[in-house]
C-alpha cells in the first residue's frame, strides 16, 4: 500500500514505524476494533516480509488484549521501553496490557494525556511497515493528540449504515481533514445481515449509507462488511476471522483491498 504522510512541524515519528494507519469512528460499538485488528492482520497476511504493529489508543475502553488473546504486562526492554505482546504475528501494544482489566479507567485529562504519551513514546516496536493505531471513538482530545504528535499516512473511518452513525463519522472525516491527515478511505459494517435459517437479508442498519456518505465526501468505500455471529465470535474469542477463517465470505470480505508496495 502506498502511502504519502504529511507531517506537521510538531510532529515526531515513532522510531522505527514506517506508515501509521489510524482506525477511528464517530460512534462507539460500529466495529472500529474489530476492523483495526482485522486490518493488521490483512496487511501482514498480504505480504509476509512486512512487519505489523497494532496499537491501542482507546484507553478508556481497550478491546485489543481480548480480540487478540493477549494477556500480561509488557517486560521492559534495557532502555526501559516496554515490549510489545505478540500474538498471530502482530505486535502488540494497549492500555489494556498496563492497567486491570476490570478496573474501570476513571481518570482526569492530563493523566490520560500521559497514558497516550507513554503508548506512542515508551514502545519498543523494533522495526514496523506499518502501525494499525485503533483511536478512541469520536474526535476529542486523544484523537487531536495523536495527530498532532505523529505523522499519519492515512485514515481508515469505520461506519455503520445508520444516520447516527454516520453523522459521527462526518465529523471525524472533518476533523481528520482539518489536521491534514489523508483519509484512505470508509469501511461500511454491519451493512446487511443474512438469516442463516431462511437466508433472507435484512438491512438493520440501513442499506447503504456509508456508501453514500463516501460519495458525499469523496472518499473511497474500503470494505462492506455484513453483520454476521462469525465476526462476532471469532471477536470474542480472540481468534480474529481473518486470521481464522480467512476462506469464508466474512472472512473474505474483511480482507479489505490492499495492494502492497
Ligand atoms: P468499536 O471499536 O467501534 O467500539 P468493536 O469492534 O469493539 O466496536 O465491535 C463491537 C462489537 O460488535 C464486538 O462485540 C464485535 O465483535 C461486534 N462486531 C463488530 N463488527 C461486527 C460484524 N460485522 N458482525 C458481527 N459482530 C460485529
Amino acid at each position: 500500500m502506498q502511502i504519502m504522510s504529511r507531517g506537521l512541524p510538531k510532529q515526531k515519528p515513532i522510531e522505527g514505524v514506517k506508515q501509521v494507519i489510524v482506525v477511528a469512528s464517530g460512534k462507539g460499538g460500529v466495529g472500529k476494533s474489530t476492523t483495526a485488528v482485522n486490518l493488521a492482520l490483512a496487511l501482514a497476511a498480504n505480504d509476509s516480509s512486512k512487519a505489523v504493529g497494532l496499537l491501542d489508543v482507546d484507553v478508556y475502553g481497550p478491546s485489543i488484549p481480548k480480540m487478540m488473546n493477549l494477556k500480561g504486562s509488557p517486560e521492559l526492554s534495557q532502555s526501559n521501553l516496554m515490549r510489545p505482546l505478540l500474538n498471530y504475528g502482530i505486535a502488540c501494544m494497549s492500555m489494556g496490557f498496563l492497567v486491570e482489566e476490570t478496573a474501570p479507567v476513571v481518570w482526569r485529562g492530563l493523566m490520560v494525556m500521559s497514558a497516550i504519551e507513554k503508548l506512542l513514546r515508551q514502545v519498543d516496536w523494533g522495526q514496523l511497515n506499518y502501525l494499525v493505531v485503533d483511536m478512541p471513538p469520536g474526535t476529542g482530545d486523544v484523537q487531536l493528540s495523536v495527530t498532532q504528535n505523529i505523522p499519519i499516512s492515512g485514515a481508515v473511518i469505520v461506519s455503520t449504515p445508520q444516520d447516527i452513525a454516520l453523522m459521527d463519522a462526518r465529523k471525524g472525516a472533518e476533523m481528520f481533514r482539518k489536521v491534514h491527515v489523508p483519509i484512505l478511505g470508509l469501511v461500511q459494517n454491519m451493512s446487511v445481515f443474512q438469516c442463516p435459517k431462511c437466508k433472507q437479508r435484512t438491512h438493520i442498519f440501513g442499506a447503504d449509507g456509508a456508501r453514500r456518505l463516501a460519495r458525499t465526501l469523496d472518499l473511497d468505500v474500503l470494505g462492506d462488511i455484513p453483520l454476521h455471529l462469525n465476526i462476532r465470535e471469532t471477536s470474542d474469542t480472540g481468534q480474529p476471522i481473518v486470521f481464522s477463517q480467512p476462506e469464508s465470505d466474512e472472512g473474505q470480505l474483511v480482507t479489505f483491498k490492499t495492494t502492497s508496495n
